[in-house]
């Protein structure tokens, strides 16, 4: 019975030794988990960049002194908010299901109209 051939995760050339080593050397094993780490950080700097800035729309909509607003899917879209991206849900008494990103929310209405919430329910 043959050995299986395990290779090196930073550079693919075939390892020599345990059974359970995933790299050549340090140097790979480093190389390879520093990558692994800056992927997963651009993940989430661009994630909560997303966040912040769905937020930053939902309170540019709402006029000054006001804690409310009405807008529709088409001008959301088009200020760059991304529906995928919230940070928690509020279901009030009634059952309306309100999308937060942050300190500011939405609730879907009728046809492609949202109300746009300064939120005081979290
Ligand atoms: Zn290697």
């Amino acid at each position: 019975m043959s050995p299986e051939i395990k290779t090196c995760l930073n550079c693919g050339k075939p390892i020599v030794g345990r059974v359970d080593k995933k790299f050549c050397d340090d140097q790979c094993r480093n190389t390879f988990n520093n990558q692994q780490s800056a992927a997963s950080n651009n993940l989430i700097r661009n994630i909560n960049h997303a966040l912040k800035k769905n937020r930053n729309i939902l309170e540019a909509l709402i006029p000054e002194g006001d804690e409310l607003t009405k807008t529709t899917r088409d001008r959301l879209l088009r200020a760059g908010f991304q529906f995928k991206y919230f940070t928690h849900l509020y279901q009030n008494k009634k059952g309306n299901l309100y999308h937060y990103c942050y300190d500011f929310g939405y609730l879907a209405l009728e046809g492609d109209w949202f109300l746009v919430v300064k939120g005081k329910e979290i």
